[in-house]
């Protein structure tokens, strides 16, 4: 059997950027092929899917994401990060395993290798799915594009797991909507440029652009219903170049974030009417132009699915081991793999943090300051019992699902 806290330290001392993952890749297939998996490499760039057809029976595909983040490693971990990559701009940064991707893949290549030894109380098909590119990029669709599902077989069912800040030995998945659905877009506001002396000669895209931040906040007080959860971030705002000079341009970079496909609709209307519409109060001649970025679906725990997976974990773990961690204002693009596939989706949250740290910091009310979330240079989710909670968990909710 694999060492997987050995595998686990390894993949984290060598992080790589989303679709840079060569290394990374490679051990997987290596693990794969050893375990007699059909190993399809290159999906989507660097994504690997390994297949193990076992007779009669339903599919399920069990996903990992495999790429790290731009992030400068400060955990002191013996087994830190000092690698650095080039990210999709062209610039090195340093990089480090700050959403415990490194952990999904350690679990996954162990709940592989279980249901590999139990192959005979088992019949189905099993899909292993390392998937590149979930912090840039939109892996999961670049996968899909990439012809996915005429070269591996489509599931019944995607499961798949994420590392968060609970306390470690307990998971558990939200019903229904469980992360949000975010947009990212870059707004161009074109106006007039000329000296900072003589406004009535230009069209000024600082103040048309101060409006419309100002505006955008009324698209979730004003137009979502207080029931519903949501998020509209201005996050960039760059024009001019002088106090003297009246720009010729503003660009915004807006992010919104939703829950429902109704509301995140009506959303990004109401951040197209607007932006449009403040340009035409200013007097631009040019329409603004709205570039997408990064766009992720609402993450939707099927409630069937959900309701079954959790009773299997229920009886493996116990219940008390079983948490609701709600719905996460973070977003994956996990769910793209299962609407591709016309199925249903369950991903839970796999605890990760130290138990007693977090009881403590839950008793002093310092959960948010003494935890360290995914992304922080400080994110070192504790390796054990993570990892083998991890693996039970994929290796219940496959088995579970296969006949
Ligand atoms: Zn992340
Ligand atoms: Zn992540």
């Amino acid at each position: 059997m694999t060492d997987l806290e050995a595998l686990y330290r390894d993949l984290h001392r060598h992080p790589e950027l989303s679709f840079s993952e060569h290394r990374t890749a490679d051990i997987v297939v290596d693990k794969l092929v050893s375990l007699g998996l059909e190993v399809t490499a290159g999906i989507g760039g660097t994504g690997v899917v390994g297949v193990l057809a076992n007779g009669v029976g339903p599919t399920v595909l069990l996903r990992a994401d495999m790429d790290a983040l731009p992030v400068l490693e400060d955990t002191g971990l013996e087994w830190a990060s000092t690698d650095t990559g080039v990210d999709h701009t062209g610039r090195t940064v340093p990089v480090m395993h700050a959403c415990g991707h490194d952990i999904h893949i350690t679990c996954l290549i162990g709940a592989v290798e279980s249901l590999v030894a139990e192959r005979a109380e088992w019949s189905g098909t099993l899909v292993a799915l390392f998937q590149p590119g979930e912090e840039h990029g939109g892996g999961a669709r670049v996968m899909v594009d990439d012809a996915l599902y005429e070269k591996v077989p489509t599931p019944d069912v995607v499961l798949g797991q994420h590392v968060i800040p609970l306390p470690a030995g307990t998971l558990g998945a939200h019903s229904g909507a469980a992360m949000a659905a975010v947009d990212t877009m870059e707004v161009t506001l074109r106006g007039r440029g000329g000296h900072g002396s003589r406004p009535e000669t230009t069209v000024d895209p600082v103040v048309m652009a101060a409006a419309t931040v100002m505006r955008l906040q009324t698209v979730v007080s004003r137009e979502v219903a207080p029931q519903e959860t949501s998020v509209v971030t201005v996050g960039s705002l760059h024009a001019g170049s002088a106090n003297n000079i009246i720009a010729a341009e503003a660009k915004l970079g807006i992010s919104v974030r939703s829950f429902s496909e109704e509301v995140r609709a009506r959303m990004l209307d109401a951040v197209e009417r607007i932006v449009t519409a403040e340009a035409a109060a200013s007097g631009a001649t040019e329409v603004p132009t709205i570039e997408f970025g990064e766009q992720y679906p609402v993450t939707v725990n099927e409630p069937a699915a959900t309701a079954r997976t959790t009773a299997a974990f229920v009886a493996e773990f116990g219940a008390d081991r079983i948490v609701d961690p709600g719905a996460l204002a973070g977003s994956e693009d996990v769910g793209n793999l299962a609407t591709a596939a016309g199925a249903p989706l369950v991903y839970w949250m796999l605890g990760g943090a130290d138990p007693e740290t977090f009881a403590s910091a839950l008793a002093a009310g310092t959960l948010d300051a003494d935890i360290p979330s995914n992304h922080s240079p400080h994110f070192a989710p504790l390796a054990q019992p993570t990892i083998d909670t991890g693996v039970r968990a994929l290796v219940v909710a496959a088995r579970e699902w296969l006949d």
